[in-house]
């Protein structure tokens, strides 16, 4: 499968399926000339996979980046060490850099390649579900610091994503399913009838790993989020869309803590979970459409509202979580709602009374 994701100049092609990492070699031949790959990954990727990158990459002069792996890579510290390693091994802006890991080592990786020498090529070989669905696509790179998650970093898109299904195959259950939060995301904003095909029996089969399911799934949501992308690219307007269930996620985030024992895709799940259910309290959306949405993910033993109780013990401090979005803009609370499945909208004056009264419902 090949998905395209259409940005004039920036334009780029995700290639998905299993075996897909013996193309690499092929694929990077097509958007370089230069012989020189820095592969940034971290220790659980290159412990399983090390071996698997080496073979595909064996007609080219690569160089290493192994970083311990988890969020804390994503900072200032992380980066200099990437920089210095592609300094010290005389790297050139001509010269490829290939993110081969989860979220983190892509969001890290991406950002070192967007200053590197003002630019230097960057390649995608997302190895989580997460990542190979949501974040190697559509060119946001970041690194966290003390004022909060994602807050430094740059668009900036890759020349080709490499999507190999096969590389899940040694991915913890826990992440498959956080991973597979941000899959039905793409069904519930705008896509009902991938929802139904999830609903039907392929949510299962993703989350079982099974071959043909997982090309299907990925392919449909890097489809749905390349359309989205290169229609507003910067998030001026409907990328903002991609956040649904983001915003009640970061209060749950924010509440868990940095390493509270809560994925961020576990708190998506039950963060869309919740829009949902606000919609609904809101007459926006028929509790009908709200309960088949807690019913898909409670029978794929997806997280929901109702496994968050340690989480939501304090309504205000949600609320203030809540404010702190970089959604909102002029003090106002930017919240991405439903009319339906696959019927989403951005809100942007959320009624601070309405979701205060509603988070203290929810409260335990
Ligand atoms: P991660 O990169 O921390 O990976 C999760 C864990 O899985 C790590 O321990 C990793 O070592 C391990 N792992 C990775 N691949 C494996 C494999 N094939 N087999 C076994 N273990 C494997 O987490 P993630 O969920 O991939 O990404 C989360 C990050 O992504 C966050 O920092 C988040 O902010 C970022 N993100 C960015 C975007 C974006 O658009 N740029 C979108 C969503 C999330
Ligand atoms: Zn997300």
């Amino acid at each position: 499968e090949t998905v395209r994701v259409d940005l004039g100049p920036r334009s780029y092609d995700i290639t998905i399926g299993p075996g897909e990492l013996r193309r690499l070699g092929e694929r990077l031949r097509a958007v370089t000339t230069s012989n020189r790959v820095a592969v940034v990954t971290d220790e659980n990727v290159h412990a399983l996979h090390g071996p698997a990158i080496a073979e595909a990459l064996s007609d080219f002069q690569t160089h290493m980046i192994v970083r311990p792996a988890g969020e804390a890579q994503k900072s200032m510290a992380g980066l200099e060490v990437v920089l210095d390693s592609l300094f010290r091994a005389g790297f050139d802006r001509s010269d490829t850099v290939l993110a081969f890991g989860g979220g983190v080592i892509g969001d890290l990786s991406g950002f070192a390649a967007s200053i590197y020498k003002r630019g230097t090529t960057f390649v995608q070989v997302p190895t989580t579900l997460l990542a190979q669905v949501d974040s190697s696509v559509g060119g946001k790179t970041a690194i966290n610091n003390s004022y909060g998650k994602n807050l430094v970093g740059a668009f900036y898109q890759p020349r080709l994503v490499l999507i190999d299904t096969d590389l899940l195959s040694t991915l913890p259950d826990r992440q498959v399913r956080a991973g597979y939060a941000e899959v039905v995301k793409y069904g519930l904003i705008d896509r009902p009838d991938f929802f139904e095909t999830l609903d039907a029996g392929a949510g299962a089969q993703v989350l079982a790993l099974e071959p043909d399911a997982l090309r299907d799934a990925i392919s449909v949501s890097c489809l749905a989020k390349a359309d989205v992308v290169a229609q507003d690219e910067r998030e001026g307007g409907c990328r903002a869309l991609l956040n649904l269930g983001h915003t009640f996620a970061h209060a749950l985030e924010l509440t868990a803590g940095y390493d509270g024992d809560l994925l961020h895709g576990e708190a998506v799940s039950a963060g869309m979970d919740m829009a949902f259910e606000f919609s609904s309290r809101l007459g926006l959306c028929s509790a009908e459409q709200t309960q088949r949405v807690h019913d898909h993910l409670s029978r794929l033993a997806m997280p929901t509202r109702a496994d968050m109780g340690r989480f939501l013990t304090d309504p205000n401090a949600l609320l203030g979580h809540m404010r702190q979005d970089k959604k909102n803009e002029g003090g106002r609370i930017t919240l991405i709602l439903a009319r339906g499945i696959g019927h989403s909208f951005i809100e942007k004056s959320v009624s601070e009374a309405d979701l205060l009264a509603y988070l203290k419902d929810i409260s335990t």
